[in-house]
C-alpha cells in the first residue's frame, strides 16, 4: 500500500479538511492500492477559492503561452506514459494496451489544444455603418468544474480540462472514487509543465464531492461525463443555478452488418468493440444488428473469435479482457443474465463470472441471440462484456433498430457497397457514425458526443470541444470620430432602416 493519496489545491497537495478517507482498490486482485483523502463541501469550497484567485492572472497569461505549457504537458506524459499506464490498469483494469492509448488520446488533445494557443479563432464580418469594425472573439469563462468516471481516467478528463485552460479558464477536477491515484499522477505533470498554483485544482472523493462542485456558485461551467442518471441530475442542479453544463452520459450503441459485409472485418471489429476495455466503454457495441443472411457464418466466427479471448489481470502478458471495475458492476453485470434469461433471449456463449481468472471481478465475454429490439438487454446500458445480437432483414429495417434507442453516441455499419453506406451515413442518428469500422476509436481532431439519452448538445473535442469552455464576445469598433454618429444610428433604428437590437 502507498501513502495517503492528497488533494491538490492552491498548487499543495494537502489532506482533506474532515481527516476522512476511502482506500482505491485492483478490481483484478483484489488488493488496496493506497488510502485517499475523502473530500467534503469545505475542500470543494477550498479548491474553487484556489481557482478563483489563480484566474485573474491565467485569463491574462497570453494564448500562446498556455499553449506552451501544454505542448509540455504533452512531452511529460509521454515520458510517463508507461508508468501512468500501469497505475491506471491496477485502479480499474482494463489491460496495459489499453491503459496506454489511453494516456495517448490526452497526449494527442495536448498538442491539438496547445496549437489553439495561437488559434483560438475568432472571425471579422461586415457592419452596417461605414467607418466601423465589428469581430467575435472567443473569452474565457472563469472557474470550470470536471465530473469525470473511472472507464477513461486521463483521456475523459484532458477533453475537458485542456480545452479549458487554453482558453483562459481555471479548473476544480473532481475525478470517480475508483481512479484517484491515477488522477493525481495525471495532475502531477501539470505541475512538473509549470501550471501555476491554482490553475488545476484535484479534489477526490464520492458523488457528495461532485454535488458541492456542481452547487458552488463561483463555479460557471459544468462538464460532465458519466451515467445518464447521475449526469441528469447535475444537470437539473446547475441548470437551476443558471450555469453552462455539457454532457456526456450513457450510450447503446450498435455495429450492422449486412450480407455484403467483409466477414473478418466485421468478426475483428466487433469482438474489439464488444469486448475491449471489458465492454465498459460509452462506446462499446452492445447491440450486433446483423442481416439475416450472413447470420449463421457470422455467429460460427464471433464464437470462435471470442473463444481466442484471455480474460485475466489487465497488467500480464496476453490478457485481453481485464476484470470489471467493481463489485456493483460485477453484480450489475450478473443482474442482467437473468433479465436477459427470462425475455427469452439464447445464451450462446459466456453468462457468467470467470473464477478462472483471479479472484477479481472478472467476467466471460458473453453473447446472446435470438434477441428482439423491445428485449431490456437491447435497450438498457448494461456496461459489461455483453452483446446482444438482432436479426433483421435489410438496411432499412437496420436502421430503424439502431435509432430506436433512448442513447445516441456511437454506430457503425459493415457493408462493401457505397450506396448503402452513403444511405446509412445519411439516415443514423447517433454523433458518432463508422463505417467499416468497430463502434469505439474516436480521434480528437473531431467533434465528440452523442444525441439523445447521451447528451444535451454539446461536444467534447475538436473545434466544437472550445464552444464548451468559452463564450463568444461580440465587439464593435466606432472609428468615425464624429459626434453626430449616434445620433444618425438612432434615426436610422427609430425609421426601422436598420436592426436596432
Ligand atoms: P457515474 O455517473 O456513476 O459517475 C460519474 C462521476 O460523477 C463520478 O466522478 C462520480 O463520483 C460523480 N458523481 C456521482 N454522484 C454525483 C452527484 N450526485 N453529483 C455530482 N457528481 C456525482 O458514472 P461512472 O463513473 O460509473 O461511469 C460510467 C458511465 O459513464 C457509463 O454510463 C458510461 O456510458 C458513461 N461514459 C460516457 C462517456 C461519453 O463520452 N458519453 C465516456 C465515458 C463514460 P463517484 O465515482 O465518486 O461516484
Amino acid at each position: 500500500m502507498t501513502d495517503l493519496v492528497k488533494n491538490y489545491i492552491g498548487g499543495r497537495w494537502v489532506e482533506g479538511r474532515s481527516g476522512q478517507t476511502f482506500e482505491t482498490s485492483n478490481p483484478a486482485t483484489l488488493e488496496v492500492i493506497a488510502p485517499v483523502v475523502r473530500s467534503g463541501a469545505q475542500d470543494v469550497a477550498d479548491a474553487v477559492a484556489a481557482a478563483k484567485s489563480a484566474y485573474s492572472t491565467w485569463r491574462l497569461t497570453p494564448a500562446p503561452r498556455r499553449g506552451e505549457l501544454l505542448f509540455k504537458l504533452a512531452l511529460i506524459l509521454t515520458e510517463r506514459k508507461d508508468d501512468l499506464a500501469r497505475l491506471m490498469t491496477q485502479e480499474m483494469g482494463k489491460t496495459v494496451a489499453e491503459t496506454r492509448g489511453d494516456v495517448q488520446e490526452a497526449i494527442d488533445m495536448a498538442y491539438y489544444m496547445g496549437g489553439e494557443g495561437r488559434r483560438l479563432k475568432g472571425y471579422t464580418a461586415p457592419v452596417e455603418m461605414p467607418n466601423k469594425f465589428g469581430m467575435a472573439l472567443r473569452d474565457s469563462v472563469g472557474i470550470v468544474g470536471l465530473i469525470t468516471p473511472w472507464n477513461f481516467p486521463v483521456a475523459v478528463p484532458s477533453w475537458k480540462m485542456l480545452p479549458a485552460l487554453v482558453a483562459g479558464n481555471t479548473v476544480v477536477w473532481k475525478p470517480s472514487e475508483d481512479t484517484p491515484a491515477s488522477s493525481a499522477m495525471f495532475v502531477q505533470a501539470f505541475i512538473d509543465a509549470g501550471f501555476p498554483a491554482g490553475v488545476v485544482n484535484l479534489v477526490l472523493g464520492y458523488g457528495d464531492a461532485g454535488a458541492a462542485l456542481t452547487e458552488h456558485p463561483d463555479v460557471r461551467i459544468l462538464s460532465f461525463t458519466g451515467s445518464t442518471t447521475t449526469g441528469l441530475a447535475v444537470y437539473s442542479k446547475a441548470a437551476a443555478l443558471g450555469k453552462k453544463v455539457t454532457l456526456e452520459m450513457g450510450g447503446k450503441n450498435a455495429i450492422i452488418v449486412l450480407d455484403d459485409a467483409n466477414l473478418d472485418l466485421a468478426v475483428d471489429a466487433i469482438t474489439w468493440s464488444a469486448y475491449g476495455t471489458t465492454g465498459q466503454r460509452c462506446t462499446a457495441c452492445s447491440r450486433l444488428i446483423v442481416q439475416s443472411g450472413i447470420r449463421p457464418k457470422l455467429t460460427e466466427a464471433l464464437l470462435a473469435k471470442a473463444k481466442t479471448l484471455v480474460v485475466g489481470d489487465g497488467l500480464k502478458e496476453g490478457v485481453t479482457v481485464g476484470p470489471l471495475v467493481n463489485q456493483k458492476a460485477l453484480d450489475k453485470v450478473s443482474a442482467y443474465m437473468d433479465v436477459a434469461r427470462q425475455d427469452g433471449a439464447d445464451l450462446l456463449i459466456g453468462g457468467g463470472r470467470d473464477t478462472q481468472a483471479g479472484p477479481g471481478y472478472f467476467f466471460q465475454p458473453t453473447l446472446f441471440g435470438g434477441v428482439t429490439p423491445a428485449m431490456r438487454i437491447a435497450r438498457e446500458e448494461i456496461f459489461g462484456p455483453v452483446l446482444s445480437m438482432i436479426e433483421v432483414g435489410s438496411l432499412e429495417e437496420a436502421v430503424q433498430v439502431n435509432n430506436d434507442s433512448a442513447y445516441g453516441l456511437s454506430s457503425s455499419i459493415f457493408t462493401e457497397n457505397v450506396n448503402k453506406a452513403f444511405q446509412a451515413i445519411r439516415d443514423l442518428t447517433t454523433g458518432i457514425v463508422y463505417i467499416n469500422h468497430g463502434t469505439t476509436g474516436a480521434e480528437i481532431q473531431f467533434p465528440f458526443g452523442g444525441t439523445r439519452g447521451t447528451g444535451n448538445g454539446m461536444r467534447e473535442a475538436g473545434q466544437a470541444g472550445l464552444d464548451s469552455f468559452t463564450e463568444w464576445k461580440s465587439v464593435y469598433v466606432d472609428f468615425s470620430g464624429r459626434l453626430q454618429r449616434a445620433q444618425i444610428d438612432t434615426d436610422a433604428v427609430l425609421s426601422g432602416d436598420l436592426n436596432g437590437s
